[in-house]
């Protein structure tokens, strides 16, 4: 399984216009890594995981990169009889999506950092939101047809973002997009706000 690095900065071009946030690192793609390993987590995080550590080894404190976890993406797709690049491309889209919410830049130009210690239903809603409006901007059916089955047998976590707001959920193709973007927006906002203020931008998830 190949990473199509274009579609990586493409990707996050479109989710940081999604989500209102620029991201603060204009130059370079967050990298990507292909990995054989196998975790017992639960949710997206079984096929794939965003992460921002702190390295001590690098001039940058912070460290952001994302695991594509594709032996376990391959397995559970042939269990689903899901296309597996399919699936790839959905759990992509969901960690980059992590990686615009937690370092985005906000109105104010500052780096979105009170988003990093919120509860795990709220990170895991942005998401998941963004991944869905991102998915029906670009009439991907094929990519949500997959990503509803994913979400479907995923934790609450995955799917409480669905409460957020009245999304014409059902209606992929509707005319209200771009209100259910500002409507996203909103309430990736109300969600941020209710965050502790403390600088912390280590992340997991
Ligand atoms: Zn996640």
């Amino acid at each position: 399984m190949l990473i199509d690095f274009a579609f990586v900065h493409c990707c996050e071009v479109a989710l940081s216009e999604i989500c209102g946030l620029e991201r603060p690192d204009e130059e370079n793609t967050i990298p990507v890594r292909m990995s054989e390993e196998t975790n017992d987590k639960k949710g997206f995080e079984i096929w794939g995981e965003y992460s921002c550590l702190k390295d001590a080894s690098s001039v940058k404190s912070f460290r952001p990169f994302i695991s594509i976890y594709h032996l376990k993406i391959a397995e559970d797709s042939r269990k689903n009889g899901l296309e597996p690049g399919l699936v790839a491309q959905v759990v992509l889209i969901h960690e980059i999506a992590h990686y615009v919410t937690h370092l985005g830049k906000g109105d104010d130009g500052k780096i979105w950092k009170d988003f990093t210690s919120e509860a795990k239903g709220n990170k895991e809603g942005a998401a998941q939101a963004a991944t869905w409006l991102y998915l029906r901007k670009h009439r991907k059916s094929d990519a949500l047809y997959v990503f509803d089955c994913l979400t479907e047998n995923a934790p609450a976590e995955y799917q409480g973002w669905k409460e957020w707001k009245n999304w014409k959920i059902e209606d992929p193709d509707s005319s209200s997009l771009e209100k259910d973007i500002e409507s996203f927006r909103e309430s990736l906002i109300k969600v941020s706000r209710l965050a502790s203020k403390k600088d912390c931008r280590e992340f997991e998830g």
